[in-house]
């Protein structure tokens, strides 16, 4: 039997978007309309329910401008209040 339980982050690699994926599933059909094969795809994390991994997504989006966001639109609009 193979275990595929649990729940992955993945990003679509169209849009970029970062979602949730049921392991269960082979591919995850994006907002966007890609499908995302979950075999193919290197999954970002992998956690055990859907609850941790909505949880997990929310952190990983907060902290989005590491890596899936382009950097070069954040220079020009990195103003600091004062
Ligand atoms: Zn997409």
């Amino acid at each position: 039997m193979i275990n595929k339980d649990g729940f992955a982050i993945v990003g679509c690699t169209k849009c970029r978007r970062m979602q949730v994926a049921d392991l269960s599933y082979a591919t995850k059909t994006c907002v966007c309309g890609n499908k995302i094969d979950l075999a193919k795809t290197k999954l970002l994390a992998v956690v055990s329910s859907a609850d941790a991994a909505g949880e997990l997504l929310r952190h990983m989006q907060t902290a989005k401008n590491s890596g899936f966001t382009s950097a070069d639109r954040f220079t020009q609009s990195d103003k600091k209040m004062d």
